[in-house]
């Protein structure tokens, strides 16, 4: 089934109702979040993520700070309420502070949220506190100095470990994301979990997926979420399941008991939550993902570019969003048939 590539826009077809009462896709499942990656770029070069020689785009074919606010004022429009700030590395981007505090006050948005490697992030968070920051994700894959060198081929723990104890000693909600992976770091599932014996943050393991770029042949060995939920019972025994934080949300909590934090397991290549998904996704160089193994359905860059208003941008929202795959593994399999999958770095996560 390939999509239709939103290029006309005949408005009868779109009845007022659908134009403004928030946005449903052809499953009933109401969008509300929207991932938005403001980078491409990294000061990181993780291995399961991207190659060591990553070309990143041109900066004029990144969408400019008007062009993402014009989107994300298009999708509060239509219902978006919680966005959540990725890359790349979104830190990276030049004027990055200004840009938050633009999305946090724009009228409809209720959430920011932001993912980041940590490296740059450390001075900024009095400031992201201040603006009400809704939650931080933070990209670890290892508490140890030597194994986050081999991970991320970069001499970056310092500055990335100090931001995790700035962040765990902070108001903002903390949550620290591991990939975990065959013969990397599968010994990090323990002594990071032993973190939240003292520290409120939710150490949230993720099962690896195949953003790779096209770097390696994606395992054959994956550690899946019931492989990581093993290891951390037989560890733990104490250890009590908490559910989800919402039926939205990816993550499945449990605490051990007399632990201050939570863990969190996401089988994002097992994809067992796509029921109640509520999220779209915006790339840095403003491809429209409806879901994150589709290849994009719609370049909103090309249209402001060529003169859309926003309320073609809105019609081409809906449309895309009311033909959507029924879940990540019905995209992959007619999107990815042939195509390699792009770099997370690309995608934003
Ligand atoms: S894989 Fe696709 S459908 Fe499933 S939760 Fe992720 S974005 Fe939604």
């Amino acid at each position: 089934m390939q999509l239709p590539v939103i290029s006309s826009f005949d408005r009868e077809n779109v009845d007022s109702a659908t134009f403004s009462s928030g946005l449903v896709d052809n499953f009933n499942r109401p969008i509300t979040y929207l991932r938005l990656a403001v980078t491409d770029r990294c000061n990181l070069r993780c291995a399961y993520c991207m190659p060591e020689n990553m070309r990143f785009l041109p900066t004029k074919e990144l969408l400019t700070d008007d062009e993402i606010m014009r989107l994300v004022g298009v999708c509060a429009a239509q219902g978006i309420r919680k966005v959540r700030i990725t890359g790349g590395e979104p830190f990276v981007r030049r004027g990055i502070m200004d840009l938050l505090w633009r999305i946090k006050e724009t009228s409809g948005i209720e959430e920011v949220h932001i993912t980041t490697n940590g490296v740059l992030t450390e001075p900024h968070i009095p400031e992201l506190q201040k603006m009400g920051i809704a939650s931080i994700n933070l990209s670890m894959d290892t508490f140890d100095a030597e194994r986050f060198r081999d991970l991320t081929r970069r001499d970056e723990f310092a500055a990335v470990h100090a931001t995790f104890e700035a962040l765990a000693a902070s108001a903002i909600p903390l949550s620290v994301n591991a990939v975990i992976m065959e013969n990397k770091n599968t010994d990090d599932v323990i002594a990071m979990s032993e973190q939240t014996q003292s520290k409120q943050f939710t150490m949230r393991f993720i099962e690896e997926m195949p953003f790779n770029g096209g770097t390696h042949e994606f395992p054959t060995l994956l550690w899946t979420h019931d492989k990581i939920l093993t290891t951390l019972k037989t560890a733990f025994p104490t250890m009590m399941a908490l559910g989800k934080a919402d039926n939205t949300a990816t993550a499945d909590l449990y605490q051990i008991q007399g632990y201050e934090g939570k863990i969190g397991i996401i089988a994002g290549f097992s994809r067992t939550f796509c029921g109640a998904c509520n999220r779209i996704r915006i790339t840095a160089k403003g491809t429209l993902k409806t879901c994150l193994y589709d290849n994009g359905v719609l370049n909103f860059k090309t249209m402001m570019r060529s003169g859309a208003s926003d309320e073609d941008l809105s019609e081409a929202l809906i449309r895309s969003v009311t033909n959507r795959f029924r879940d990540g593994f019905e995209a992959e399999r007619h999107t990815h048939a042939t195509v390699g999958f792009d770099s997370m770095s690309e995608i934003g996560g």
